[in-house]
């Protein structure tokens, strides 16, 4: 397991939608454990795998940020399947350091995808879990939460951080 270095906004493989994983193999669940360590090293409680440059459909979660291993989630192929009702508070992203928004998320969801064993995992959730579902699985569809703020707010984060990418990352 290795920490990978984290893509920052205005990386092309962050806004281009992720192309699904054909075979759950070794390879792929390599990759899910390089997430889940890079997420824990930065540390979040999310990560998607376009965010380590692999344009892939793979996302990670982790709300007890390593406490509580029932708590572990490693998706393959994530979707939405159902959306109900609205939600809306802060969010941050690995790779959109310091900033954060609070974009509109539906207060339920029910995900499908596959898990590490290439099985069918479906979970239902809610609050925290389901904005973290939404968010990871925006990364895999190429958008980022900026993307899903109000027009007026999007347009003036969008050109902060164009500048910010433009002069480098760096902190
Ligand atoms: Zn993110």
């Amino acid at each position: 397991m290795a920490i990978r270095p984290i893509v920052r906004y205005g990386d092309p493989v962050l806004h281009a939608p992720a192309a699904a994983v054909e075979t759950v193999d070794d390879s792929i669940r390599a990759l899910l454990d390089d997430m889940l360590t890079t997420m824990y090293a930065a540390p979040g409680i999310g990560l998607a795998a376009p965010q380590i440059g692999v344009p892939l459909r793979l996302i990670v979660i982790d709300l007890s940020v390593g406490e509580d291993p029932a708590q572990v989630i490693k998706l393959v192929n994530p979707e939405v399947l159902e959306r109900e009702g609205e939600q809306k508070h802060e969010e941050g992203c690995l790779s959109i350091p310091g900033y954060a928004g609070s974009p509109t998320r539906p207060a339920r969801v029910t995900v499908r995808g596959l898990g590490p064993d290439g099985d069918e995992r479906v979970y239902t959730a809610t609050e925290l879990l389901a904005r973290a579902f939404c968010h990871e699985i925006d990364h895999v569809d190429g958008f980022v939460f900026v993307d899903r703020l109000s027009p007026l707010k999007r347009d003036l984060v969008r050109r902060k951080l164009r500048r910010r990418a433009r002069e480098g990352w760096e902190e």
